[in-house]
């Protein structure tokens, strides 16, 4: 049995996967089990944000691992310490919930947003609102955070307390929260990822901070995709201009250690206290420190206006490209739009030709690593190129 023979007889097949075995990599080049080199523009779904095997984060990783790897959260550790210190200093937030993954941030942020307002008014205030088209995660309550229906099947019943409104519909809303006197939160990301790459308006982003402010309904960003640097900033919540009460962020916290992380600003900071919520593996030693490898590095001086340049290099040849008819997102979070060819069709032919990327609905999508380089940007827009004008 070969490697994907015996893969399949195992395990779940919950992903369409594509024929490619992935043994190493360095940066943005990946090896696969024949030797043969790939440039990878979507960095394991925007985890990998200082590409594969960065010296500095192995290091970090590795000297953990040697060290103390687990702990409990029934003890202190050192390296969670300064890596929540680091992350809330720079985010600017008060305190910090670690866990495994988005999902599991987003649950934490979900409970934060009902406790609050439970503590404050009581029960039966409790509704979230999201948007049509988001993605929250796979867990049955952030599947039902999720506004598409497409995701609301098999799993039920699903969990109640979430209405979802119409993105970039201010009047929407504003109508919403005026008359549903049951909610205590909206949550939203900047850019959707998984629903396609579509940025907020920033009159609607201006819009929900002010709305929910008023009514004090807490305002919680899934910054589970566009986080961590990806969209050449810290937080995108740092380029829309607002501050949201609550920040959640996992993909490319650590650099492919798991990790997720809820923040929380003054007003929800200690909503959440001993024995109501928890996570054997949150805030891991090895996670942390991989965490931490990723925060030195992307707050080094100048780097998050690199990542800005190399996502308007990229954009830039895209669109000299005749098959490209738009470009939609931020920093290294794009998202391609195609006039004939249909970018999941894109996959196969990209791969045997040695580039990995990414689709969100019906684009192509770019998540590589923060630290690819222009030669390896080069590289894969050649393949991309190339693909793209194949039968004209
Ligand atoms: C990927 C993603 C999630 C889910 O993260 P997991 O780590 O897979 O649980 C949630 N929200 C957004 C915006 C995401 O992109």
């Amino acid at each position: 049995m070969n490697t994907i023979e015996k893969f399949d007889s195992r395990v779940m097949h919950t992903y369409g996967r594509l024929p490619v075995v992935l043994e190493k990599g360095n940066n943005c080049t990946a090896v696969d089990e024949d030797g043969k080199e790939y440039i990878d523009f979507g960095s394991g779904i925007g985890v990998s944000s200082l590409g594969f095997c960065n010296e500095k984060w192995v290091k970090a990783v590795c000297e953990q691992a040697r060290t103390l790897q687990h702990t409990s959260n029934y003890y202190y550790t050192k390296v969670q310490a300064d890596f929540a210190d680091r992350l809330c200093s720079a985010a600017g937030y008060k305190s910090v919930f670690f866990g495994n993954s988005g999902a599991e941030a987003n649950e934490c942020a979900i409970k934060i947003a009902r406790k609050y307002s439970f503590d404050k008014y009581g029960e039966g205030r409790n509704t979230i609102v999201t948007l049509v088209n988001s993605f929250h995660g796979r867990t049955i309550a952030t599947l039902s955070a999720t506004g598409q229906d497409s995701f609301h099947n098999y799993f039920f019943p699903f969990v109640g307390g979430f209405v979802h409104t119409p993105a970039n519909d201010i009047a929407a809303l504003h109508k919403l929260l005026d008359e549903d006197k049951s909610i205590c939160a909206v949550m939203f990301e900047f850019i959707q990822g998984e629903g396609g790459v579509i940025p907020l308006d920033r009159d609607f982003v201006t819009a929900v901070d002010v709305l929910c402010r008023e009514r004090d309904i807490l305002t919680i960003a899934d910054e589970v995709q566009t986080g961590m640097g990806r969209t050449g900033a810290l937080l995108t919540s740092q380029l829309y201009g607002i501050k949201p009460d609550l920040t959640t962020l996992a993909k490319g916290i650590a650099g492919g250690v798991p990790m997720g992380a809820c923040l929380a600003d003054e007003k929800c900071a200690d909503v959440l206290v001993k024995g109501t919520h928890g996570s054997t593996f949150g805030g891991n030693p090895l996670a942390c420190a991989g965490g931490n490898a990723v925060l030195d590095t992307i707050t080094e001086k100048g780097f998050f206006d690199e990542v800005q340049r190399k996502g308007l290099y990229i954009t830039e040849k895209l669109l000299d490209i005749p098959e490209v008819s738009g470009i939609d997102g931020m920093g290294l979070m794009l998202g391609v739009r195609l006039r004939t060819k249909k970018a999941a069709d894109m996959l196969t032919a990209a791969a045997n030709k040695g580039l990995l990327i990414l689709t969100a609905k019906e684009k192509l999508r770019f998540l590589p690593p923060l630290t690819i380089s222009y030669d390896e940007i080069d590289k894969g827009l050649a393949i991309l190129k190339e693909i793209l004008s194949i039968g004209g």
